[in-house]
């Protein structure tokens, strides 16, 4: 009888003990999972801030960029019809933007003759 009581003591020492060692190796785990998100964010925090200095000791290069010109459009100066073509047709009906200026059009509206003015590229 004796030995009996003995032998359900151990066992519920056991269980016990068992019960905290899982528990602590839980918390172990729980710290090393928060340590390692702490450390990698760290890590990554630092790697931009050295990338930031890297990058304002170097020189810049600016950019330009090249626009193609889709069309262009005007109005008749005497009637005010507003006209459109491609830039492909413009340039086929009155050359380069070079050859532009001073260049005679005449309205399909009013008939009137007029020059080509200022040019605004956008
Ligand atoms: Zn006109």
């Amino acid at each position: 009888m004796k030995h009996n009581h003995n032998m359900q003591l151990y066992a519920r020492q056991k269980r016990l003990q068992k019960r905290t060692e899982k528990r602590i190796i839980q918390a172990i785990e729980q710290m090393t999972k928060t340590l390692v998100a702490a450390l990698t964010a760290l890590a990554e925090a630092f790697k931009k801030a050295i990338e930031k200095m890297r990058v304002v000791k170097m020189k810049y290069s600016d950019l330009h960029v090249s626009q193609m010109p889709t069309s262009v459009t005007w109005e008749c100066p005497h009637c005010g019809m507003e006209n459109e073509l491609s830039y492909t047709e413009f340039c086929t009906e009155y050359g380069e933007p070079c050859d532009w200026e001073y260049t005679k059009a005449t309205c399909p509206r009013c008939g009137e003759t007029y020059c080509l003015g200022n040019q605004e590229w956008e």
